[in-house]
Protein backbone atom coordinates (compact mmCIF):
# COMPACT_ATOMS: atom_id res chain seq x y z
CA UNK A 1 0.00 0.00 0.00
CA UNK A 2 1.00 2.98 -0.81
CA UNK A 3 -0.21 7.01 -0.75
CA UNK A 4 0.59 11.04 0.13
CA UNK A 5 -0.23 12.15 3.43
CA UNK A 6 -0.64 16.13 3.49
CA UNK A 7 0.61 17.61 6.80
CA UNK A 8 -1.26 20.91 7.53
CA UNK A 9 -1.81 23.38 9.85
CA UNK A 10 -1.42 27.10 11.22
CA UNK A 11 2.27 28.16 11.20
CA UNK A 12 4.57 26.71 14.27
CA UNK A 13 2.24 23.63 15.54
CA UNK A 14 5.29 21.27 15.03
CA UNK A 15 4.27 19.79 11.52
CA UNK A 16 7.72 19.83 10.50
CA UNK A 17 8.66 18.46 14.01
CA UNK A 18 6.37 15.70 13.38
CA UNK A 19 8.06 15.07 9.56
CA UNK A 20 11.11 14.73 11.03
CA UNK A 21 10.41 12.35 14.13
CA UNK A 22 8.32 10.08 11.76
CA UNK A 23 11.16 10.18 9.24
CA UNK A 24 13.90 10.05 11.84
CA UNK A 25 16.10 12.56 10.29
CA UNK A 26 15.97 16.07 9.94
CA UNK A 27 14.78 17.04 6.88
CA UNK A 28 12.25 20.11 7.56
CA UNK A 29 13.88 23.40 9.06
CA UNK A 30 12.00 23.54 12.66
CA UNK A 31 11.72 26.97 14.38
CA UNK A 32 10.23 28.55 16.59
CA UNK A 33 9.85 31.65 14.34
CA UNK A 34 7.38 31.09 12.11
CA UNK A 35 7.38 30.37 8.15
CA UNK A 36 10.20 28.37 8.21
CA UNK A 37 8.73 25.78 5.79
CA UNK A 38 8.20 27.96 2.58
CA UNK A 39 7.71 25.28 0.20
CA UNK A 40 6.08 21.66 0.29
CA UNK A 41 8.78 19.32 1.52
CA UNK A 42 8.26 15.39 0.69
CA UNK A 43 9.30 12.79 3.13
CA UNK A 44 9.17 9.15 2.60
CA UNK A 45 8.20 6.24 5.02
CA UNK A 46 8.65 2.69 3.83
CA UNK A 47 7.82 -0.04 6.25
CA UNK A 48 6.79 -2.98 5.18
CA UNK A 49 4.66 -3.12 2.40
CA UNK A 50 3.18 -0.12 3.22
CA UNK A 51 5.06 3.57 1.85
CA UNK A 52 3.48 6.53 2.99
CA UNK A 53 4.56 9.85 0.97
CA UNK A 54 4.22 12.57 3.69
CA UNK A 55 4.05 16.07 2.90
CA UNK A 56 4.83 19.00 4.75
CA UNK A 57 3.73 22.41 4.04
CA UNK A 58 4.05 26.14 4.71
CA UNK A 59 1.23 26.65 7.61
CA UNK A 60 -2.05 28.30 6.50
CA UNK A 61 -2.43 31.83 7.84
CA UNK A 62 -4.34 34.75 7.74
CA UNK A 63 -3.66 36.22 4.24
CA UNK A 64 -1.39 38.87 4.49
CA UNK A 65 -0.07 41.57 2.31
CA UNK A 66 3.14 40.04 0.89
CA UNK A 67 3.41 37.91 -2.02
CA UNK A 68 5.37 35.45 0.03
CA UNK A 69 2.13 34.80 2.25
CA UNK A 70 0.13 34.68 -0.75
CA UNK A 71 2.77 32.22 -2.36
CA UNK A 72 2.62 30.09 1.22
CA UNK A 73 -1.01 29.60 0.97
CA UNK A 74 -1.48 28.52 -2.41
CA UNK A 75 1.46 25.88 -1.49
CA UNK A 76 -0.32 24.33 1.49
CA UNK A 77 -3.58 24.51 -0.21
CA UNK A 78 -2.47 22.65 -2.98
CA UNK A 79 -1.33 19.80 -0.89
CA UNK A 80 -4.74 19.51 0.22
CA UNK A 81 -5.64 17.83 -3.30
CA UNK A 82 -5.20 14.62 -4.37
CA UNK A 83 -4.34 13.43 -1.08
CA UNK A 84 -5.08 10.11 0.23
CA UNK A 85 -4.91 11.34 4.26
CA UNK A 86 -4.69 14.67 5.75
CA UNK A 87 -3.09 15.39 9.39
CA UNK A 88 -4.42 18.30 10.93
CA UNK A 89 -1.86 19.94 13.37
CA UNK A 90 -2.75 21.49 16.13
CA UNK A 91 -0.81 22.79 19.00
CA UNK A 92 -2.60 22.10 22.39
CA UNK A 93 -1.34 24.68 24.12
CA UNK A 94 -2.81 27.43 21.75
CA UNK A 95 -6.12 27.55 19.86
CA UNK A 96 -5.55 30.82 17.83
CA UNK A 97 -7.95 32.71 14.93
CA UNK A 98 -5.37 30.68 12.18
CA UNK A 99 -6.47 27.05 13.40
CA UNK A 100 -10.12 28.02 13.13
CA UNK A 101 -9.37 29.28 9.38
CA UNK A 102 -7.24 25.75 8.54
CA UNK A 103 -10.73 23.99 10.41
CA UNK A 104 -12.63 25.26 8.30
CA UNK A 105 -10.78 24.11 5.35
CA UNK A 106 -10.03 20.58 6.64
CA UNK A 107 -13.94 20.16 7.66
CA UNK A 108 -14.38 19.86 3.62
CA UNK A 109 -11.76 17.23 3.04
CA UNK A 110 -12.82 14.21 1.06
CA UNK A 111 -11.18 11.61 2.46
CA UNK A 112 -9.68 10.60 5.65
CA UNK A 113 -8.69 13.15 7.85
CA UNK A 114 -6.70 12.86 11.16
CA UNK A 115 -5.82 15.45 13.75
CA UNK A 116 -2.45 15.34 15.70
CA UNK A 117 -2.82 17.56 18.73
CA UNK A 118 0.65 18.00 19.36
CA UNK A 119 2.91 19.39 22.09
CA UNK A 120 1.08 17.61 25.40
CA UNK A 121 4.44 16.94 26.75
CA UNK A 122 3.73 20.11 28.25
CA UNK A 123 2.16 18.50 31.07
CA UNK A 124 2.01 22.06 33.07
CA UNK A 125 -0.77 23.28 30.49
CA UNK A 126 -2.11 19.55 30.58
CA UNK A 127 -5.65 20.57 32.40
CA UNK A 128 -7.72 21.70 29.66
CA UNK A 129 -6.51 18.76 27.26
CA UNK A 130 -9.58 16.74 27.25
CA UNK A 131 -12.14 19.89 27.08
CA UNK A 132 -10.41 20.57 23.88
CA UNK A 133 -10.24 16.88 22.55
CA UNK A 134 -13.69 16.71 23.26
CA UNK A 135 -14.43 19.88 21.04
CA UNK A 136 -12.35 19.09 18.01
CA UNK A 137 -14.67 16.09 18.14
CA UNK A 138 -17.76 17.82 18.03
CA UNK A 139 -16.14 20.24 14.94
CA UNK A 140 -14.85 16.92 12.97
CA UNK A 141 -17.01 14.19 13.70
CA UNK A 142 -15.39 12.06 11.03
CA UNK A 143 -11.71 12.81 11.81
CA UNK A 144 -9.57 10.38 14.23
CA UNK A 145 -8.03 12.57 17.10
CA UNK A 146 -4.95 11.68 18.66
CA UNK A 147 -2.65 13.70 21.29
CA UNK A 148 1.03 13.25 20.16
CA UNK A 149 4.07 14.82 20.87
CA UNK A 150 6.35 15.32 17.92
CA UNK A 151 9.25 16.43 19.73
CA UNK A 152 9.45 13.91 21.97
CA UNK A 153 7.61 10.98 20.02
CA UNK A 154 5.05 10.23 21.91
CA UNK A 155 2.39 8.65 20.23
CA UNK A 156 3.64 8.76 16.60
CA UNK A 157 3.73 4.87 16.31
CA UNK A 158 -0.46 4.98 16.94
CA UNK A 159 -0.81 8.21 14.17
CA UNK A 160 1.40 6.46 11.99
CA UNK A 161 -0.55 3.23 12.27
CA UNK A 162 -3.55 5.31 11.71
CA UNK A 163 -2.61 6.50 8.72
CA UNK A 164 -1.10 3.35 7.10
CA UNK A 165 -4.71 1.89 7.61
CA UNK A 166 -6.25 4.88 6.07
CA UNK A 167 -3.62 4.59 2.84
P1 LIG B 1 5.76 24.21 11.95
O1 LIG B 1 5.82 25.69 11.65
O2 LIG B 1 4.32 23.78 12.15
O3 LIG B 1 6.49 23.37 10.98
O4 LIG B 1 6.43 24.03 13.41
P2 LIG B 1 7.90 23.51 13.78
O5 LIG B 1 8.00 22.04 13.56
O6 LIG B 1 8.89 24.37 13.09
O7 LIG B 1 7.89 23.75 15.36
C1 LIG B 1 7.60 25.03 15.92
C2 LIG B 1 8.12 25.08 17.33
O8 LIG B 1 7.40 24.18 18.18
C3 LIG B 1 9.59 24.67 17.46
O9 LIG B 1 10.20 25.50 18.40
C4 LIG B 1 9.51 23.23 17.94
O10 LIG B 1 10.65 22.83 18.66
C5 LIG B 1 8.28 23.28 18.83
N1 LIG B 1 7.64 21.96 18.97
C6 LIG B 1 7.28 21.13 17.95
N2 LIG B 1 6.74 19.99 18.43
C7 LIG B 1 6.75 20.09 19.77
C8 LIG B 1 6.32 19.21 20.83
O11 LIG B 1 5.84 18.11 20.64
N3 LIG B 1 6.47 19.70 22.11
C9 LIG B 1 7.01 20.92 22.38
N4 LIG B 1 7.10 21.28 23.65
N5 LIG B 1 7.43 21.76 21.41
C10 LIG B 1 7.31 21.35 20.13
MG1 LIG C 1 7.40 23.89 9.22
Amino acid sequence: RCGYVAIVGRPNVGKSTLLNHILGQKLAITSRKPQTTRHNMLGIKTEGAVQAVYVDTPGLHKNGETALNRYMNRTASSALKDVDVVIFVVDRTRWTEEDQLVLERVQYVEGPLIVAVNKVDRLDEKGDLLPHLEWLATQLPNAEIVPVSAQHGQNLELLEQLVAERL
